[in-house]
Protein backbone atom coordinates (compact mmCIF):
# COMPACT_ATOMS: atom_id res chain seq x y z
CA UNK A 1 0.00 0.00 0.00
CA UNK A 2 1.15 3.31 -1.00
CA UNK A 3 -0.47 5.19 1.82
CA UNK A 4 1.01 5.37 5.16
CA UNK A 5 5.06 4.67 4.46
CA UNK A 6 7.58 5.39 7.40
CA UNK A 7 9.96 6.56 5.02
CA UNK A 8 8.06 8.55 2.16
CA UNK A 9 9.71 11.26 0.99
CA UNK A 10 6.73 13.06 -0.81
CA UNK A 11 8.05 13.10 -4.10
CA UNK A 12 4.69 12.14 -6.29
CA UNK A 13 5.89 10.11 -8.60
CA UNK A 14 2.29 7.22 -7.17
CA UNK A 15 0.45 10.61 -8.20
CA UNK A 16 1.67 10.95 -11.01
CA UNK A 17 2.11 7.45 -12.76
CA UNK A 18 -1.41 6.54 -11.41
CA UNK A 19 -3.47 6.09 -14.26
CA UNK A 20 -6.98 6.30 -12.67
CA UNK A 21 -5.97 9.32 -10.79
CA UNK A 22 -6.71 7.69 -8.03
CA UNK A 23 -4.21 8.94 -5.33
CA UNK A 24 -4.32 12.65 -4.39
CA UNK A 25 -2.00 14.22 -1.31
CA UNK A 26 -2.68 15.39 1.85
CA UNK A 27 -0.74 16.04 4.94
CA UNK A 28 0.06 14.24 8.14
CA UNK A 29 -0.14 14.89 11.30
CA UNK A 30 2.91 17.31 11.16
CA UNK A 31 1.81 18.99 8.44
CA UNK A 32 3.95 17.17 5.50
CA UNK A 33 2.81 15.63 2.18
CA UNK A 34 1.70 12.39 1.69
CA UNK A 35 -0.60 10.43 -1.15
CA UNK A 36 -4.32 9.35 -0.32
CA UNK A 37 -5.67 6.18 -2.29
CA UNK A 38 -9.05 7.09 -3.27
CA UNK A 39 -10.22 3.25 -2.84
CA UNK A 40 -13.52 3.82 -5.30
CA UNK A 41 -11.36 4.73 -8.09
CA UNK A 42 -8.42 2.32 -7.34
CA UNK A 43 -8.23 -0.60 -9.41
CA UNK A 44 -4.93 -2.27 -7.67
CA UNK A 45 -2.50 -2.17 -10.88
CA UNK A 46 0.37 -1.74 -8.36
CA UNK A 47 1.87 0.50 -10.47
CA UNK A 48 2.23 3.16 -7.53
CA UNK A 49 4.25 0.62 -5.27
CA UNK A 50 6.47 -0.28 -8.65
CA UNK A 51 7.42 3.75 -9.12
CA UNK A 52 7.98 4.35 -5.29
CA UNK A 53 11.47 4.86 -5.28
CA UNK A 54 11.94 3.79 -1.73
CA UNK A 55 10.23 0.11 -3.09
CA UNK A 56 13.25 0.35 -5.61
CA UNK A 57 16.02 1.00 -3.86
CA UNK A 58 14.46 -1.41 -0.80
CA UNK A 59 15.67 0.19 2.60
CA UNK A 60 16.96 -2.74 4.21
CA UNK A 61 18.69 -4.92 1.80
CA UNK A 62 19.96 -2.84 -0.67
CA UNK A 63 22.74 0.05 1.24
CA UNK A 64 23.28 3.04 -1.21
CA UNK A 65 27.07 2.23 -2.99
CA UNK A 66 29.41 5.42 -2.45
CA UNK A 67 29.52 6.54 -6.00
CA UNK A 68 32.23 8.90 -6.65
CA UNK A 69 31.47 12.11 -9.02
CA UNK A 70 33.13 12.32 -13.04
CA UNK A 71 34.55 15.37 -12.35
CA UNK A 72 34.02 17.92 -9.37
CA UNK A 73 34.38 21.97 -9.55
CA UNK A 74 34.07 25.27 -7.16
CA UNK A 75 32.93 27.74 -9.49
CA UNK A 76 31.08 30.92 -9.30
CA UNK A 77 28.83 33.31 -12.05
CA UNK A 78 30.77 36.31 -13.19
CA UNK A 79 27.76 38.10 -12.79
CA UNK A 80 27.67 39.78 -9.41
CA UNK A 81 24.14 40.13 -9.48
CA UNK A 82 23.42 35.96 -10.50
CA UNK A 83 25.65 35.41 -7.52
CA UNK A 84 23.48 37.73 -5.15
CA UNK A 85 20.17 36.35 -6.03
CA UNK A 86 21.52 32.72 -5.82
CA UNK A 87 22.00 30.22 -2.84
CA UNK A 88 25.80 29.96 -3.40
CA UNK A 89 27.67 30.81 -6.85
CA UNK A 90 25.06 30.65 -9.06
CA UNK A 91 25.73 27.27 -10.90
CA UNK A 92 21.84 26.79 -11.62
CA UNK A 93 21.48 29.80 -13.45
CA UNK A 94 24.39 28.82 -15.64
CA UNK A 95 23.36 25.62 -16.40
CA UNK A 96 19.79 27.05 -16.72
CA UNK A 97 21.03 30.01 -19.22
CA UNK A 98 22.53 27.60 -21.11
CA UNK A 99 19.32 25.21 -21.55
CA UNK A 100 17.10 28.59 -22.18
CA UNK A 101 19.25 29.60 -24.78
CA UNK A 102 18.68 26.38 -27.30
CA UNK A 103 14.85 27.21 -26.73
CA UNK A 104 14.78 24.71 -23.53
CA UNK A 105 12.51 24.67 -20.19
CA UNK A 106 14.03 24.69 -16.48
CA UNK A 107 12.05 22.96 -13.74
CA UNK A 108 12.76 24.44 -10.50
CA UNK A 109 11.32 25.26 -7.27
CA UNK A 110 9.05 28.60 -7.02
CA UNK A 111 7.63 30.34 -3.35
CA UNK A 112 4.36 32.24 -4.12
CA UNK A 113 3.92 34.76 -1.49
CA UNK A 114 0.52 35.56 -1.54
CA UNK A 115 -0.61 31.75 -1.23
CA UNK A 116 2.58 30.79 0.86
CA UNK A 117 3.20 27.87 -1.23
CA UNK A 118 6.40 26.68 -2.93
CA UNK A 119 5.93 24.36 -6.13
CA UNK A 120 7.41 22.91 -8.94
CA UNK A 121 7.32 26.22 -11.48
CA UNK A 122 8.91 26.17 -15.27
CA UNK A 123 10.33 28.76 -17.15
CA UNK A 124 7.37 28.74 -19.73
CA UNK A 125 5.31 30.45 -16.51
CA UNK A 126 7.92 32.29 -14.73
CA UNK A 127 10.99 34.11 -15.48
CA UNK A 128 14.31 31.81 -14.73
CA UNK A 129 15.32 34.73 -11.95
CA UNK A 130 11.92 33.60 -9.77
CA UNK A 131 13.24 29.75 -9.23
CA UNK A 132 16.46 31.04 -8.04
CA UNK A 133 18.06 30.87 -4.58
CA UNK A 134 16.98 27.86 -1.98
CA UNK A 135 13.67 27.62 -0.30
CA UNK A 136 14.00 25.95 3.14
CA UNK A 137 10.49 24.65 3.37
CA UNK A 138 8.95 21.62 1.31
CA UNK A 139 7.92 21.86 -2.15
CA UNK A 140 4.88 20.31 -3.59
CA UNK A 141 5.25 18.26 -7.36
CA UNK A 142 1.43 18.19 -7.99
CA UNK A 143 1.26 16.66 -11.77
CA UNK A 144 4.61 18.11 -12.65
CA UNK A 145 6.17 14.68 -13.45
CA UNK A 146 3.52 14.45 -16.00
CA UNK A 147 4.44 18.11 -17.85
CA UNK A 148 7.96 16.97 -17.48
CA UNK A 149 7.27 13.61 -19.53
CA UNK A 150 5.28 15.96 -22.29
CA UNK A 151 7.66 17.80 -22.71
CA UNK A 152 10.44 15.65 -23.21
CA UNK A 153 8.13 13.49 -25.62
CA UNK A 154 8.06 16.33 -27.99
CA UNK A 155 12.07 16.67 -28.06
CA UNK A 156 12.45 19.54 -26.06
CA UNK A 157 15.02 20.32 -23.97
CA UNK A 158 14.24 19.74 -20.62
CA UNK A 159 15.92 20.87 -17.25
CA UNK A 160 14.88 19.91 -13.87
CA UNK A 161 16.50 20.97 -10.51
CA UNK A 162 14.69 19.64 -7.20
CA UNK A 163 15.51 17.59 -3.60
CA UNK A 164 17.59 14.37 -4.27
CA UNK A 165 14.22 12.33 -3.34
CA UNK A 166 12.56 14.42 -6.26
CA UNK A 167 14.88 13.36 -8.64
CA UNK A 168 14.76 9.59 -7.31
CA UNK A 169 10.84 10.35 -8.10
CA UNK A 170 11.29 11.46 -11.55
CA UNK A 171 13.87 9.17 -12.87
CA UNK A 172 11.39 6.46 -11.47
CA UNK A 173 8.30 7.90 -12.79
CA UNK A 174 9.91 8.13 -16.41
CA UNK A 175 9.53 5.06 -18.77
CA UNK A 176 12.81 5.49 -20.25
CA UNK A 177 16.40 7.34 -20.07
CA UNK A 178 15.78 10.39 -22.03
CA UNK A 179 18.55 12.26 -24.02
CA UNK A 180 16.89 15.62 -23.96
CA UNK A 181 16.79 15.35 -20.09
CA UNK A 182 19.23 17.08 -17.41
CA UNK A 183 18.59 16.21 -13.63
CA UNK A 184 19.88 18.22 -11.26
CA UNK A 185 19.59 18.15 -7.80
CA UNK A 186 21.75 19.18 -4.06
CA UNK A 187 23.17 18.49 -0.79
CA UNK A 188 20.01 18.46 0.84
CA UNK A 189 19.90 18.76 4.69
CA UNK A 190 16.67 18.73 4.92
CA UNK A 191 12.92 20.07 4.45
CA UNK A 192 10.57 21.35 7.01
CA UNK A 193 6.60 22.04 6.72
CA UNK A 194 4.80 24.36 4.40
CA UNK A 195 1.98 24.75 7.42
CA UNK A 196 5.18 25.94 9.70
CA UNK A 197 6.47 28.81 7.71
CA UNK A 198 3.19 30.11 6.20
CA UNK A 199 2.32 30.03 10.23
CA UNK A 200 5.17 31.87 10.68
CA UNK A 201 4.76 34.19 7.89
CA UNK A 202 1.34 35.32 8.92
CA UNK A 203 2.79 36.28 12.40
CA UNK A 204 5.21 38.14 11.03
CA UNK A 205 2.23 40.03 8.53
CA UNK A 206 0.18 40.31 12.15
CA UNK A 207 3.68 41.77 13.68
CA UNK A 208 4.45 44.19 10.97
CA UNK A 209 0.93 45.40 10.18
CA UNK A 210 1.19 44.52 6.44
CA UNK A 211 0.82 41.89 3.69
CA UNK A 212 3.96 40.38 2.58
CA UNK A 213 5.46 41.32 -0.97
CA UNK A 214 8.88 39.08 -0.93
CA UNK A 215 10.89 36.55 1.19
CA UNK A 216 14.39 35.50 0.47
CA UNK A 217 16.16 32.62 2.63
CA UNK A 218 19.86 32.99 1.38
CA UNK A 219 19.66 36.93 1.65
CA UNK A 220 23.44 37.76 1.45
CA UNK A 221 23.23 41.31 3.52
CA UNK A 222 25.35 40.00 5.99
CA UNK A 223 27.61 37.61 3.45
CA UNK A 224 26.93 34.52 1.60
CA UNK A 225 29.01 32.81 5.39
CA UNK A 226 25.42 33.88 7.27
CA UNK A 227 22.29 32.42 6.53
CA UNK A 228 20.04 35.00 6.79
CA UNK A 229 15.94 35.80 6.34
CA UNK A 230 14.34 38.60 4.90
CA UNK A 231 11.21 39.59 4.33
CA UNK A 232 9.17 42.66 2.23
CA UNK A 233 6.14 43.87 3.38
CA UNK A 234 4.00 46.35 1.35
CA UNK A 235 4.43 49.17 3.99
CA UNK A 236 8.09 49.20 2.85
CA UNK A 237 9.55 47.65 6.38
CA UNK A 238 12.02 45.00 6.09
CA UNK A 239 12.80 42.01 8.51
CA UNK A 240 16.16 40.75 8.02
CA UNK A 241 17.79 38.49 10.88
CA UNK A 242 20.49 35.82 10.75
CA UNK A 243 19.26 32.42 11.36
CA UNK A 244 20.44 32.32 14.94
CA UNK A 245 18.05 35.08 15.08
CA UNK A 246 15.38 34.24 13.37
CA UNK A 247 12.96 31.50 15.02
CA UNK A 248 11.64 29.76 11.85
CA UNK A 249 15.56 29.22 10.35
CA UNK A 250 16.63 28.15 13.58
CA UNK A 251 14.18 25.49 14.37
CA UNK A 252 14.84 24.41 11.16
CA UNK A 253 18.63 24.56 11.24
CA UNK A 254 18.19 22.43 14.58
CA UNK A 255 16.08 19.54 12.93
CA UNK A 256 13.37 20.67 15.01
CA UNK A 257 11.03 21.21 12.43
CA UNK A 258 12.07 18.68 9.81
CA UNK A 259 10.67 15.54 7.48
CA UNK A 260 11.31 12.66 9.44
CA UNK A 261 12.19 10.83 5.91
CA UNK A 262 14.84 13.79 5.45
CA UNK A 263 16.56 11.83 8.77
CA UNK A 264 18.65 8.64 7.72
CA UNK A 265 17.49 10.09 3.60
CA UNK A 266 19.21 7.12 1.17
CA UNK A 267 18.87 9.61 -2.15
CA UNK A 268 21.72 12.08 -0.41
CA UNK A 269 23.79 9.60 -0.05
CA UNK A 270 22.88 8.13 -3.52
CA UNK A 271 21.79 10.32 -5.91
CA UNK A 272 19.76 9.24 -9.28
CA UNK A 273 20.43 13.03 -10.71
CA UNK A 274 23.39 13.96 -13.55
CA UNK A 275 24.49 16.49 -11.40
CA UNK A 276 24.89 17.83 -7.61
CA UNK A 277 25.28 21.45 -6.34
CA UNK A 278 25.94 22.45 -3.48
CA UNK A 279 27.43 25.20 -0.51
CA UNK A 280 30.91 24.92 -0.58
CA UNK A 281 31.35 25.44 2.69
CA UNK A 282 34.67 23.63 3.00
CA UNK A 283 36.56 25.55 0.10
CA UNK A 284 38.68 27.02 3.04
CA UNK A 285 40.25 23.83 3.05
CA UNK A 286 40.89 23.83 -0.88
CA UNK A 287 43.32 26.07 -2.74
CA UNK A 288 40.93 27.57 -4.52
CA UNK A 289 39.25 31.29 -5.52
CA UNK A 290 36.87 32.09 -2.39
CA UNK A 291 34.64 34.87 -4.50
CA UNK A 292 35.27 37.42 -1.54
CA UNK A 293 32.78 34.97 0.22
CA UNK A 294 29.92 36.21 -2.25
CA UNK A 295 29.14 32.47 -2.78
CA UNK A 296 30.67 29.96 -4.54
CA UNK A 297 29.00 26.56 -5.66
CA UNK A 298 30.37 22.90 -5.48
CA UNK A 299 29.08 21.28 -8.85
CA UNK A 300 29.67 17.04 -8.70
CA UNK A 301 29.29 15.53 -11.98
CA UNK A 302 28.17 12.30 -11.64
CA UNK A 303 27.34 11.54 -15.11
CA UNK A 304 28.71 12.38 -18.35
CA UNK A 305 25.66 14.40 -19.31
CA UNK A 306 26.49 16.06 -16.29
CA UNK A 307 29.84 17.07 -17.02
CA UNK A 308 29.38 17.63 -20.61
CA UNK A 309 26.24 20.89 -19.31
CA UNK A 310 28.98 21.67 -16.53
CA UNK A 311 31.55 22.13 -19.00
CA UNK A 312 29.45 24.56 -21.51
CA UNK A 313 28.59 26.76 -17.83
CA UNK A 314 32.05 27.33 -16.99
CA UNK A 315 32.40 29.78 -20.00
CA UNK A 316 29.69 31.93 -17.75
CA UNK A 317 31.84 31.33 -14.39
CA UNK A 318 35.00 31.45 -12.56
CA UNK A 319 35.93 27.43 -12.28
CA UNK A 320 38.52 25.60 -10.78
CA UNK A 321 38.47 21.74 -11.25
CA UNK A 322 38.70 20.16 -7.89
CA UNK A 323 40.02 16.68 -6.69
CA UNK A 324 36.88 14.29 -7.27
CA UNK A 325 37.83 12.21 -3.98
CA UNK A 326 38.36 15.08 -1.85
CA UNK A 327 35.35 17.28 -2.92
CA UNK A 328 32.95 14.08 -2.33
CA UNK A 329 32.97 14.90 1.14
CA UNK A 330 29.28 16.52 0.56
CA UNK A 331 27.87 12.76 -0.55
CA UNK A 332 27.72 11.41 2.54
CA UNK A 333 24.40 9.49 4.06
CA UNK A 334 22.37 11.16 6.71
CA UNK A 335 21.05 8.97 9.23
CA UNK A 336 19.61 10.11 12.83
CA UNK A 337 19.02 7.76 15.94
CA UNK A 338 15.78 6.42 16.74
CA UNK A 339 15.47 8.82 19.72
CA UNK A 340 16.18 11.61 18.09
CA UNK A 341 13.60 10.93 15.21
CA UNK A 342 10.86 11.08 18.20
CA UNK A 343 12.25 14.28 20.13
CA UNK A 344 11.80 16.14 16.47
CA UNK A 345 8.40 14.75 16.45
CA UNK A 346 7.88 15.65 19.90
CA UNK A 347 9.16 19.24 18.31
CA UNK A 348 6.31 19.19 15.52
CA UNK A 349 3.68 18.66 17.89
CA UNK A 350 5.03 22.02 19.60
CA UNK A 351 5.46 23.82 16.86
CA UNK A 352 1.64 22.80 15.72
CA UNK A 353 0.34 24.06 19.42
CA UNK A 354 2.14 26.65 20.03
CA UNK A 355 4.41 28.15 16.96
CA UNK A 356 7.93 28.78 15.83
CA UNK A 357 9.10 31.74 18.04
CA UNK A 358 7.90 29.55 21.15
CA UNK A 359 9.84 26.09 20.30
CA UNK A 360 12.59 28.60 19.88
CA UNK A 361 12.48 30.01 23.02
CA UNK A 362 12.09 26.43 24.58
CA UNK A 363 15.18 25.52 22.73
CA UNK A 364 17.32 28.12 23.65
CA UNK A 365 18.84 29.08 27.62
CA UNK A 366 18.10 32.90 28.18
CA UNK A 367 21.63 33.52 28.03
CA UNK A 368 22.37 31.99 24.24
CA UNK A 369 19.28 34.38 23.43
CA UNK A 370 20.69 37.42 25.11
CA UNK A 371 23.72 36.25 23.25
CA UNK A 372 22.30 35.86 19.89
CA UNK A 373 20.01 39.52 20.08
CA UNK A 374 23.28 41.61 21.13
CA UNK A 375 25.32 39.22 18.13
CA UNK A 376 22.42 40.80 15.58
CA UNK A 377 22.42 43.91 16.97
CA UNK A 378 26.03 44.47 16.20
CA UNK A 379 26.15 43.15 13.12
CA UNK A 380 23.43 45.45 12.78
CA UNK A 381 25.36 48.30 12.82
CA UNK A 382 28.71 48.34 10.92
CA UNK A 383 31.06 50.12 12.61
CA UNK A 384 30.32 48.03 15.94
CA UNK A 385 30.73 44.75 13.53
CA UNK A 386 34.16 46.03 12.41
CA UNK A 387 35.21 46.54 16.37
CA UNK A 388 33.81 42.55 17.35
CA UNK A 389 34.94 40.34 14.23
CA UNK A 390 34.75 37.42 17.09
CA UNK A 391 31.05 38.01 17.27
CA UNK A 392 30.18 38.77 13.42
CA UNK A 393 32.28 35.25 12.80
CA UNK A 394 32.55 34.37 9.41
CA UNK A 395 29.26 36.96 8.26
CA UNK A 396 30.56 39.90 5.95
CA UNK A 397 28.55 42.86 5.11
CA UNK A 398 27.70 43.00 1.37
CA UNK A 399 29.04 45.86 -0.54
C1 LIG B 1 16.01 22.50 1.40
C2 LIG B 1 17.45 22.67 0.98
C3 LIG B 1 18.47 22.19 1.78
C4 LIG B 1 19.81 22.34 1.40
N1 LIG B 1 20.80 21.87 2.23
C5 LIG B 1 22.10 22.02 1.85
C6 LIG B 1 23.16 21.54 2.69
O1 LIG B 1 22.90 20.97 3.75
N2 LIG B 1 24.44 21.70 2.27
C7 LIG B 1 24.75 22.30 1.07
O2 LIG B 1 25.93 22.41 0.73
N3 LIG B 1 23.77 22.75 0.25
C8 LIG B 1 22.46 22.63 0.61
N4 LIG B 1 21.46 23.08 -0.22
C9 LIG B 1 21.81 23.52 -1.58
C10 LIG B 1 22.26 24.96 -1.70
O3 LIG B 1 21.55 25.80 -0.82
C11 LIG B 1 22.08 25.50 -3.12
O4 LIG B 1 20.79 25.19 -3.61
C12 LIG B 1 23.08 24.94 -4.09
O5 LIG B 1 24.35 25.32 -3.63
C13 LIG B 1 22.86 25.50 -5.49
O6 LIG B 1 23.06 26.86 -5.47
P1 LIG B 1 22.98 27.73 -6.77
O7 LIG B 1 23.45 29.11 -6.41
O8 LIG B 1 23.68 27.05 -7.90
O9 LIG B 1 21.46 27.70 -7.21
P2 LIG B 1 20.11 28.38 -6.61
O10 LIG B 1 19.88 29.63 -7.38
O11 LIG B 1 20.28 28.53 -5.21
O12 LIG B 1 18.96 27.41 -7.02
C14 LIG B 1 18.92 26.07 -6.86
C15 LIG B 1 17.57 25.49 -7.26
O13 LIG B 1 17.22 24.60 -6.21
C16 LIG B 1 15.84 24.32 -6.32
N5 LIG B 1 15.19 24.47 -5.01
C17 LIG B 1 15.26 25.49 -4.14
N6 LIG B 1 14.52 25.22 -3.06
C18 LIG B 1 13.94 24.02 -3.28
C19 LIG B 1 13.06 23.22 -2.53
N7 LIG B 1 12.61 23.58 -1.34
N8 LIG B 1 12.67 22.05 -3.06
C20 LIG B 1 13.12 21.65 -4.29
N9 LIG B 1 13.96 22.37 -5.02
C21 LIG B 1 14.37 23.53 -4.52
C22 LIG B 1 15.21 25.32 -7.22
O14 LIG B 1 14.88 24.71 -8.41
C23 LIG B 1 16.32 26.34 -7.35
O15 LIG B 1 16.06 27.00 -8.47
C24 LIG B 1 20.12 22.98 0.16
C25 LIG B 1 19.08 23.46 -0.63
C26 LIG B 1 17.75 23.32 -0.24
C27 LIG B 1 16.65 23.85 -1.13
Amino acid sequence: MIEGKEWCTGCMACKNICPVQAIGQALDGYGFVVPTVDSDRCTHCGKCEAVCPLTKMDREKEKPKEILPLKAYAMYHRSKTVVASSSSGGAFYALSANVLKRGGIVFGCYYDITQKKAYLADTDQLPLESLLTSKYVESYIGFGFQKIKSQLDTGREVLFCGTPCQAAGLCSFLPKEYENLLVTDFTCGAVSAQVCLSDYLSSLERRFRSKLTAVQFRDKHYGWGQYCFQAEFENKKLYRKTAMSDPYFFCFLRSSMQRLSCHGCLFSACHFSDLVLSDFWKCDFFDVDRNDRHGISLALAMTKKGQQALEEAREQMHTEELDVKEAAYNLKIRSCPKEKRQEIFHDQSFVAKYGVAALRRELLSPRKRLYYAVRQFVMDHPILAAHFPGIVGNGQIMK
